[in-house]
């Protein structure tokens, strides 16, 4: 029997109407989550969590700027010269480096508005784990207890600067480091750290601008439950590890993987090489590329109370961009002219 035109239309519509309505009454189901979806769904958006994004910015960046590339490979020599140097006894660099440090509050409720004593609590942890007197310090494992480092490297709180934005969501482009897009400019790169605390998104919990790049733009970026150890903070992210990291690199640090196989390198010779990062809490030892990684490193990808160390090799290289000619070696002249 041929079937008419208009009856295979009413068909057709008479199935869409039927599908649409199951697929309506499986939403209103959805709205009275059990306990065991709310959990799966926590473990979806701790899946959809990126530690660090400091590596796809500097990808951007160097597209974007042609001289970023030879800026970078001439601190890369002036690091190695210093650090070579260092290894035989010839540098001459001060003990003490103090950081004034800004933070620029980008906020757009009030959970995002952070109270005074949260970043006062992540100062606190900066300078802990830069000069090793954090408490959890004694849970370095024996294989690398005499490379954990006191880097002598200080932060002190400058100022504290709040911009109130209707923007919710501020992605990894840097319209947070300029009042013309909403969010708060730079203050002197050349003497002060910057740390911007909004929320980035994405589950990005931070990203760093490493020592060559635009003093513009220079300087730190935290999402606020990731900042400090107290106020809004969320766990597994709420020991104030996520800026210690993000310094890390903005003091010319790489991820401990060197973002590749095990015949990349961080350029850092007492960190064991691997290849990728590590996640969530690993039990000692971890074994990649043939060695036990350094997992409780602070420039591994582990959740924040599994982090508590700086290598020697890391002090050096960091207390390299502060030397003279090094890209920040501006910091140590304001100290001492
Ligand atoms: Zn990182």
């Amino acid at each position: 029997m041929k079937t008419s035109p208009l009856i295979s239309a009413i068909i057709v519509l008479f199935f869409i109407s039927f599908f649409s309505c199951v697929n309506s009454k499986k939403e209103k189901q959805g709205e009275n989550t059990t306990s065991e979806e709310t959990e799966t769904e926590n473990q979806t958006r701790n899946d959809s969590i990126k530690r660090c994004a400091t590596m796809d910015v500097l990808e951007k960046h160097l597209a974007k700027n042609s001289n970023l590339q030879a800026e970078m490979n001439a601190i890369e020599k002036h690091c190695r010269a210093f650090v070579a140097m260092k290894e035989n006894g010839k540098t001459t660099i001060m003990d003490t480096i103090m950081i004034p440090t800004i933070i620029h509050v980008i906020y757009s409720n009030e959970a995002e508005n952070i109270s005074d004593a949260q970043i006062r609590s992540q100062i606190e942890v900066l300078n802990q784990d830069f000069t090793k007197t954090n408490a959890d310090i004694d849970q370095v494992p024996e294989e690398f207890v005499a490379l954990s480092a006191d880097t002598k490297i200080h932060f002190d709180l400058d100022s504290i600067i709040r911009v109130s934005s209707t923007r919710t969501a501020w992605g990894t482009d840097d319209q947070m480091k300029f009042s013309s897009s909403g969010g708060s400019d730079v203050i002197d790169a050349s003497q002060y750290l910057n740390i911007w605390v909004c929320n980035i998104g994405s589950g990005i919990l931070g990203y760093a601008q490493f020592p060559g790049d635009s003093a513009d733009t220079d300087g730190v970026v935290v999402s606020p439950q990731f900042f400090g150890t107290e106020g809004v903070v969320s766990a597994p992210f709420d020991q104030g590890r996520t800026t210690t990291h993000e310094v890390g690199h903005w003091l010319n640090l790489r991820h401990i993987w060197g973002d590749g196989n095990c015949s990349l390198d961080d350029f850092v010779d007492d960190t064991p090489i691997s290849d990728g990062p590590n996640y969530g809490c690993p039990t000692y030892p971890t074994l990649r590329c043939n060695t036990n990684d350094i997992t409780m490193n602070y420039m591994d990808y582990t959740d924040d109370a599994c982090m508590y160390m700086f290598t020697e090799g890391q002090k050096n290289r960091m207390r390299a961009v502060f030397a003279d000619d090094g890209p920040r070696e501006s910091f140590v002249k304001k100290m001492n002219p």
